[in-house]
């Protein structure tokens, strides 16, 4: 999927604060999840790690890691 911004981590993040914060797996990316609307909006966070992200606060994304702990 084509994106705004090249990353240099794996995991993005969604930090608009008007929705419950997920995580997205840039190696696994779906239609569903609207990264480039996450772009646009100017609130995509890059995480090194799964981990990171968790720690920050985000929930997996329901689309791209629909096998994660707690995903949504
Ligand atoms: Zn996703």
């Amino acid at each position: 999927m084509a994106h705004w911004n090249d990353y240099p981590t794996r995991y993005v993040g969604d930090a608009n604060p008007n929705r419950p914060r997920h995580v997205h797996d840039l190696a696994n990316e779906k239609d569903s999840c609207a990264l480039h609307a996450v772009e646009w909006a100017n609130n995509a966070v890059p995480f090194a790690t799964k981990q990171a992200a968790t720690t920050a606060g985000y929930a997996p994304c329901l689309f791209c890691m629909p096998y994660d702990k707690g995903a949504s």
